[in-house]
């Protein structure tokens, strides 16, 4: 078992708050990523379930057991750090194996043990090495074996993959996720890619300013975005977000703006200024033939291909709008277009709150 609780937990430096009255609730076997932009607070969150950093507020549980208090090496977690933090006058076989040692693990079990993860993560040939004899790939592999290597309740990683070039690093997403599956433990995972966060989790926390925005599968925050910093932090390019105002006409709920117009649904609402998100990809030029949905006059100013997909920027009003589509795109540079999206690819977020409006 691993479950985490975070109830109200905060951390203060002099006068910045890293962690702001956090509380969520990390489900045994989770895959959890931390994702935020640079100083969101997503490592001082991570360090303090470490124990390696103590909060100035609110309480961690680990299987229901407070740990708020409890030293580093009494809590049964195992941290996976962004520069991997081997030792480097140990071989790789007494790296993996230092974790079994300091818990006064017998010799031949211990040895036995470092053999099958190393095994596992095809590091046996290396187990003689120094850290400074391998790759950085490698060098990740054994930074991972080291955590696995006792069967702590949790694994905690801050950026493992930062260090690896993009190759290795799509290579390795893949094998962190098979290794999830294989252990069945909880992963809390940091991280500021959001590829990474897409494909790796089964849950996304998304931090901001040291507060959690949203969480949810990764399905539900790409999707139903809980406010206007989620929507713009995921995907790539991301929404387009425009300043609108919604209303009612004729028993039709409308929105206008710069450039724009859009019978959305059939119902009233009060007028309110909103900020109207349509992500590219559900961006295109056929007009839904039931007249709902988005409609914006646009010129194409640039297209740009990206091999399999194309991004063409239009300017729509004072604002330039992304379209995202497989090639070839149906737009053509200097000429213009209407764009138009179907109803249900239409994001409504309160213009002052930024949050997501039902
Ligand atoms: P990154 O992705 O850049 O690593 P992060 O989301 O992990 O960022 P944190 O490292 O948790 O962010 O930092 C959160 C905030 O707390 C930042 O404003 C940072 O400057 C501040 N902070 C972190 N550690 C300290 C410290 N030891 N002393 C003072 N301020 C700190």
């Amino acid at each position: 078992m691993g479950s985490i609780r975070i109830e109200g937990l905060s951390r203060t430096f002099k006068n910045v708050t890293a962690v702001d009255d956090i509380s969520m609730d990390i489900r045994d076997g989770d895959f959890l990523v931390l994702l935020g932009p640079s100083g969101c607070g997503k490592t001082t969150l991570l360090r303090m379930i470490a124990g390696l950093l103590e909060p100035t507020g609110g309480r961690i549980l680990l299987d229901g057991d407070d740990i708020t208090s409890a030293p580093a090496k009494r809590r049964d977690v195992a941290m996976v750090f962004q520069n991997y933090a081997l030792y480097p006058h140990l071989s790789v076989a007494k790296n993996l194996s230092f974790p079994l040692r300091i818990r006064k693990v017998p010799k031949a079990e211990s040895a036995a043990r470092v053999d099958e993860v190393a095994n596992q993560l095809d590091i046996a040939h290396l187990l003689d090495r120094k850290p400074k004899e391998l790759s950085g790939g490698q060098r990740q592999r054994v930074a991972v074996g080291r955590a696995i290597v006792r069967s702590p309740k949790a694994f905690l990683m801050d950026e493992p993959l930062s260090n690896l070039d993009a190759k290795l690093r799509t290579a390795t997403r893949r094998e962190l996720t098979e290794l999830h599956r294989r252990l069945g433990a909880t992963f809390v995972y940091v991280t500021h890619d959001q590829v990474e966060a897409m494909t790796m989790a089964t849950r996304i926390a998304l931090l901001d300013n040291g507060r959690i925005e949203q969480i949810g599968t990764p399905e539900q925050v790409y999707d139903a975005p809980a406010s206007v910093f989620v929507a713009g932090f995921l995907g790539s390019p991301p929404m387009n977000l425009m300043p609108a105002t919604v209303g009612s006409s004729g028993g039709v709920v409308v929105a206008s703006g710069r450039g724009l117009e859009a019978d959305l649904w059939p119902g009233r609402c009060d007028e309110r200024a909103v900020t109207l998100g349509v992500r590219p990809e559900h961006l295109g030029t056929t007009v839904p033939s039931d007249g709902f949905g988005v409609r914006m006059e646009a010129r194409v100013e640039s297209v740009e291909n990206l091999g399999s997909e194309q991004i063409a920027y239009c300017r729509v009003g004072d604002r330039t709008i992304c379209v995202r589509a497989p090639r070839p795109i149906q737009l053509t540079e200097g000429r213009d277009v209407t764009l138009a999206a179907a109803p249900e690819h239409v994001h409504l977020f309160d213009a002052e709150t930024g949050r997501r409006l039902e």
